[in-house]
Order: structure tokens, then C-alpha cells, then sequence
């Protein structure tokens, strides 16, 4: 495979393609038939790319995990893919999803459930759970994934990998078919911090096709820190939550600990109103989903079930096409934002969602980083939670305070409990994802 002393990307990308079609944890949805013409490799090395299936591609199927979206086949490429193909990360396969990315357990897949590699009676998280097993798995060697309330980071925790959830607006979502637009990001999904600077630094830039996409201001370099001599990491007192594991609790004090060996001083910080995300969340996220999954309608995308009317084949395509909790958080988000009912509940949810960003930029005042678990559990037992919403919600006690403050994350491997992956979460100010990387890159 070495020729000059170069890996020869064709036949890199027919391994990992071979890897991926034999795949039985159901990650996939698409996996490519063969490699793409060689040309050069470009900075990234031809090192090919897993993408959650709700990343539009041209004339590949990009389904969202939903039914309604069966077989669609987009005439274009979200950005963020077209330009880490064109950095040299070619397509290899879509990966398997929560449908409309809304879940933690990628349960909600009209595609069946995926399984964690580290145990198949286990969930992998989500919604990006096939971008995390694949990685995990070694079936693919990095993925996209996309984050509106952790589902980046909760599935690389619960599989064991490294996840960025970048600063929102960073990374164009143009071709993202839309969940909740005023949160989701995209973000790699690979096995060490290295990898996830690599692609992270290709995917940043103003798309003006993203009317909310802006320029990173700084260059992402290569992580390369050893020590965390002079950073403070800041543990949150309000974000205690019931809940956490006592393994997942012993795996974040024992990765604080090694933080102080390697110099970081430790620091207690108050994020007052942190404890309302879920509930802000839970109304602002599926209030956007309502507005944004309106446009599946049977007629211009995806599925349609003919009727005698126009009414019914819209009843009868959402009724089919859409699955148990898009469903719910249609009826959801309708309902807080229908007339009479707006103020009481999406405009206080975003009054919420104010104080909790207002709470960062005061605990940054104080800290570099605010540090928790990824998610209060290890993985869970696939269909321990599918029958209690709101307990399936609570995975995302720690991860969605920080979309709604619309500031960067990583999820890092902290050690095992119980024989699984246990996640350190690590968040900065908006446009700080170098110094997370270069501090995760320390404690990796
Ligand atoms: N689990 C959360 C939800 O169900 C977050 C999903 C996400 O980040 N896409 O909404």
C-alpha cells in the first residue's frame, strides 16, 4: 500500500469501503461503490469521510433517518461536505440517524436502531449514533455528525470517541436538512483530538448561501499542548443534576485530577440558570422543527400518499412519513407557538436561553473552560428509555446548555464505568475551539 512512501489513497478508500458494506451494527445507510477517480489528495490525504445522512449529497440517498425522505436524492452538496472532499476526505457513506436528529438513542431511526460497538445490547447515542459507532467500530476513520443539543457530543461519549461541537454559525449549515435552525451545528466525530483540529479546519468559512455562517477568526492549528500550566477549569455548582451515574461521576473527578497533575487549577462556577436548558430546549427546539418540517408536504420532496384532495395527501403523507417523536415535537412546537400561547412559552424559553448564555460569558470571566460529564449515564440498554420521552430527555441535561449559549464543546474519552466509555465535556467562549482542542489534545 506504500508506494514513494505514500499511502495510496484509492486503495485506503476500498479498504474502509470494504469495512463499511461489511458493517453489522447497522451505522450505514449508504456506503459508496467505489472509490473516487484519483486526483490529489489534497491536505486531508484522500483519508475518506462518513457523513450523517442528513447532510444533503448529490444524487446520494439523504434521508434524515426519516421515511417520509425515502430515497430522496438532493441535486446538490451541503457545503461542509463538498469542502472537505475538496480538502481530500471523499465521501465514503452515510451514516445511520435519529430521524430529523431529534433523540439520544438513535431508537428514533426509521432505519432501525444502531448498535454500540462496545456492547450490541447497547444504544450509541444520538442522534449522530451510526457517525459514532463507525468511528468507534473502525469502519470508518473519521465522520460528520451534527449537534443540536449534544448529538455530537453524547454519542462520542457513549461510544468511546472524541466529538467538536463547534461555535454555532462557524461551520455553514447550507444543505443540513434543518432541525432546530437557531442551534444546529456540525462537527467531526473521530478517534483523538489530532483528527478532530484536521477536519475542524477545513470546515469553517463564511457561506453566503448561510445567511448566519461567519468567518472564524483565527486559523485552526494543530493541537500540541502537554501540560495545562496557568488554565482554570471552571465545575459548575448549579449543574448537579440527579441522575449521574456514580461510575460516570468517578471518571470526571479522576480526569480532573489528572488536569491538576498536568498544572490546570480546579474552580467551582455558577451558571445560575443552567438548570432550565431542558425545559428552554424542549420548547425552542421542537417550536423550530414545527416551521422547519412544514415543508414536507408529498409534494415538493420524498414520499408521497396520493388522495382524492389535497388536504388528505398531506394528512396521509405526514401521517406515514413521519415516525412517533417528530410527531410529538410537531405537536409540541405548534402548540407553544400558536397565538395566545407564544408568550408564555416560546418567548420565556427564550428569555431563558438569554440568562444561560449570560451565565457563560460571566463563568468565562472566571475560568477558561466549564467542565462536566458529557452525559450522566454510560449507554444504555436499547429499548430501556423508548417508552419515557421525558427520561430519554435527560441525557441531554449537560450537553444543551451550551447550544442554547451557541458556544463550542468537546467530548473527550474520560475511562470507563461498568466496562464503558464514560465522556469529560470541556466548553469555552465562542471562537475558542483551538485552546479546547489544544487543552483536550493535554488530557487525551
Ligand atoms: N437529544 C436531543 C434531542 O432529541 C438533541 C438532538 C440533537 O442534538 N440533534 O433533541
Amino acid at each position: 500500500a506504500i508506494a514513494d512512501g505514500h499511502l495510496d489513497a484509492t486503495e485506503l478508500f476500498e479498504t474502509y469501503r470494504a469495512r463499511a458494506a461489511a458493517d453489522d451494527l447497522n451505522a450505514y445507510t449508504w456506503v459508496a461503490e467505489q472509490a473516487p477517480a484519483a486526483g490529489a489528495p489534497g491536505p486531508l490525504g484522500g483519508v475518506p469521510l462518513a457523513v450523517k445522512d442528513l447532510f444533503c449529497t448529490e444524487g446520494v440517498p439523504s434521508q434524515a433517518g426519516s421515511r417520509i425522505l425515502e430515497g430522496y436524492l438532493p441535486p446538490y452538496t451541503a457545503t461542509v461536505v463538498a469542502q472537505l472532499a475538496q480538502a481530500g476526505a471523499p465521501l465514503l457513506a452515510k451514516t445511520n440517524q435519529d430521524e430529523f436528529a431529534m433523540g439520544s438513542s438513535n431508537e428514533n431511526s426509521a432505519y432501525g436502531p444502531v448498535l454500540n460497538p462496545w456492547d450490541r445490547s447497547r444504544v450509541p447515542g444520538g442522534s449522530s449514533g451510526g457517525s459514532a459507532a463507525a468511528v468507534a467500530a473502525g469502519s470508518a476513520p473519521w465522520a460528520l455528525g451534527t449537534d443540536t443539543g449534544g448529538s455530537i457530543r453524547q454519542p462520542a461519549a457513549l461510544c468511546g470517541i472524541v466529538g467538536l461541537k463547534p461555535t454555532y454559525g462557524t461551520v455553514s449549515r447550507y444543505g443540513m436538512i434543518a432541525f432546530a435552525s437557531s442551534l444546529d451545528q456540525a462537527g467531526p466525530l473521530t478517534r483523538d483530538v489530532t483528527d478532530a483540529a484536521l477536519l475542524y479546519r477545513h470546515m469553517t468559512g463564511r457561506d453566503r448561501r448561510d445567511s448566519t455562517s461567519l468567518e472564524h477568526p483565527e486559523t485552526i492549528g494543530l493541537p500540541t499542548a502537554q501540560r495545562l500550566d496557568g488554565i482554570t477549569l471552571g465545575v459548575p455548582e448549579d449543574l448537579t443534576g440527579e441522575g449521574i451515574q456514580d461510575g460516570v461521576y468517578a471518571a470526571f473527578e479522576a480526569t480532573l485530577a489528572l488536569a491538576q497533575e498536568l498544572g490546570a487549577a480546579i474552580r467551582r462556577v455558577a451558571l445560575p440558570h443552567a438548570d432550565h436548558g431542558l425545559s428552554a430546549y424542549y420548547v425552542i427546539a421542537p417550536a423550530e422543527a414545527s416551521s422547519n418540517l412544514a415543508r414536507f408536504d408529498g409534494v415538493r420532496y420524498g414520499r408521497r400518499i396520493d388522495a382524492d384532495d389535497l388536504t388528505s395527501m398531506y394528512t396521509r403523507t405526514r401521517h406515514d412519513g413521519f415516525g412517533p417523536e417528530v410527531k410529538r415535537r410537531i405537536m409540541l412546537g405548534t402548540y407553544a407557538l400558536s397565538s395566545g400561547y407564544y408568550d408564555a412559552y416560546y418567548g420565556r424559553a427564550q428569555r431563558v436561553r438569554t440568562k444561560i448564555a449570560q451565565d457563560f460569558t460571566g463563568a468565562f470571566g472566571e475560568v477558561d473552560f466549564v467542565v462536566t460529564p458529557t452525559s450522566p449515564t454510560v449507554a444504555f440498554a436499547l429499548g430501556a428509555k423508548t417508552g419515557d420521552p421525558l427520561a430519554m430527555y435527560l441525557n441531554d441535561y449537560f450537553t444543551v446548555p451550551i447550544s442554547l449559549a451557541g458556544i463550542p464543546a468537546i467530548s473527550i474519552p474520560a475511562g470507563l464505568s461498568e466496562g464503558l466509555p464514560v465522556g469529560f465535556q470541556m466548553a469555552g467562549p465562542a471562537f475558542s475551539e483551538h485552546r479546547i482542542l489544544d487543552a483536550a489534545f493535554a488530557l487525551e
